[in-house]
């Protein structure tokens, strides 16, 4: 095999054969092709796409890079989330300790940071001593003896996902449904699981900008999840404004840690209580939609599932005293209030460049090994449809490196318009 020539051929819009996709990944991995020819490869399936056959070996091939779980001794639904990517969406942390507590097995594989939008590993890893690299073994222990783990993915389970996954966030190649399909599902796949629910994000904010992308997208997950015989349901959420009050790493984790105390956001809980729904019908757990937002709901209230993450926290190696002080934990070191500047009515937020925003404060890597900062975040006082007076708070930018958060404040001009009309904003969309 030479790379290059497969590059081309993708490269001239030609399909690439199963043995061509498979030599190309296993010689990624086994370091003889390197981030350059990857990232090349990457580039011109972003902009050449692939066919329905290319990306069904896509998957299989990032799958079978490493070990696929089995947790048919399982009495329980085995069964996951997965969301598209957004901004401020933290609604994994909550969910997965919440279905844990009604009694569904939750082996999930999360991702970092991608692009502009947030990354549920990098937010768990603020928790002090949180470790989301266990090995196989220990992480099919946990999800035995407490229902959940939340990991990534690591050298023995989804290596190419890992890999790629790290050049695609740093090389302009992540909107691409041929390789958002190979992500998701390879790693979905290789959780062993019986169920799941796609959270397809959709908006300015989303990597598909509108309901036709989303389809498309929801539509070849769905089918893809059905071949491995995944009971699969999509659900479209908007993300023309971040989802919650908060955006960024360790702020996101309080806020999650609101959710599960009964203190989320509605729009939060909203998407939570939705996706939720679908995997307890899956289950067999609730017979009706409002069963399970009612069972979701005194889950939280009578206190399961908030123990339910901090057993998993403690079990991940965090303590649960960090997480009772968590309102104290990784205070920022600066911020700075983004001020209206005119009264009205907020008319859109511009989600895409608020992502960019986290980034430039420290929530996202520029390049693949770039620290993130824990204490870095955007608080949202206002969301589409609010009054606005001129002087209102709209956003705090906070995080612990001066010189970033003042090339952040610049970033933040235009991204709030504020007129006169009266608007509404339609969160689950489909
Ligand atoms: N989530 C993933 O895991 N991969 C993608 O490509 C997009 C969202």
């Amino acid at each position: 095999m030479i790379p290059s020539e497969i590059i081309k051929q993708k490269r001239n819009g030609k399909e690439i054969s199963f043995q061509q996709i498979k030599e190309f990944i296993n010689g990624y991995l086994k370091e003889e092709i390197p981030d350059y020819q990857m990232s090349a490869l990457l580039m011109a399936i972003f902009f050449n796409g692939m066919t329905d056959s290319e990306i069904s070996t896509l998957v299989e091939v990032m799958l079978n890079s490493g070990e696929k779980m089995d947790f048919s001794h399982h009495s329980n639904f085995v069964a996951d989330k997965h969301s598209t990517g957004g901004v401020g969406d933290k609604v994994s942390i909550i969910l997965g300790p919440l279905m844990a507590a009604a009694g569904i097995s939750i082996p999930m594989l999360s991702g970092r940071s991608l692009g502009h939008t947030g990354g549920t590993l990098d937010k768990l890893e603020t928790i002090p001593g949180f470790k989301v690299d266990i090995n196989l073994r220990d992480f099919r222990k946990q999800v035995d003896a407490i229902g959940i783990a939340m990991i990534g993915q690591t050298k023995e389970i989804c290596p190419a996902d890992r890999r790629m996954y790290a050049l695609r966030d740093v090389t302009g190649t992540v909107e691409s449904v041929p390789l958002i399909c190979g992500s998701i599902m390879s790693k979905k796949i290789a959780e062993g699981i019986q169920g799941l629910v796609l959270d397809v994000k959709t908006g300015n904010g989303a990597f598909m900008k509108n309901i036709d992308e989303a389809h498309h997208l929801g539509n070849m997950l769905q089918n893809i999840g059905k071949s491995f015989n995944i009971n699969t349901d999509v659900v479209y959420t908007s993300m023309d404004q971040p989802l919650g009050n908060l955006a960024g790493l360790w702020c996101e984790v309080q806020e999650s840690i609101n959710g599960l105390k009964g203190d989320g956001p509605d729009d939060t809980m909203q998407v939570t209580y939705e996706l939720g729904a679908k995997l307890l019908l899956q289950a067999g757990i609730s017979k009706t939609h409002s069963e399970a937002v009612a069972l979701q709901k005194e889950l939280i209230s009578n206190g399961k599932a908030y123990k339910k993450f901090v057993e998993m926290v403690e079990y991940q190696g965090g303590k649960h005293q960090d997480i009772e002080k968590y309102k104290r934990l990784h205070q920022p070191d600066n911020h700075i209030t983004i001020k209206s500047d005119k009264a009205g009515i907020i008319q859109s937020i511009d989600t895409y460049r608020i992502g960019l925003v986290t980034i430039e404060l420290g929530c996202g890597r520029k390049k693949t090994t770039d620290k993130v900062d824990p204490t870095a975040g955007i608080k949202f006082y206002k969301k589409i449809g609010d009054p606005v007076k001129k002087g209102d708070t709209i956003m705090k930018l906070f995080n612990s490196d001066g010189e970033k958060l003042s090339s952040a404040e610049n970033m933040t001009k235009n991204t709030v318009i504020i007129g006169n009309e009266k608007v509404e904003h339609k969160l689950i969309l489909d």
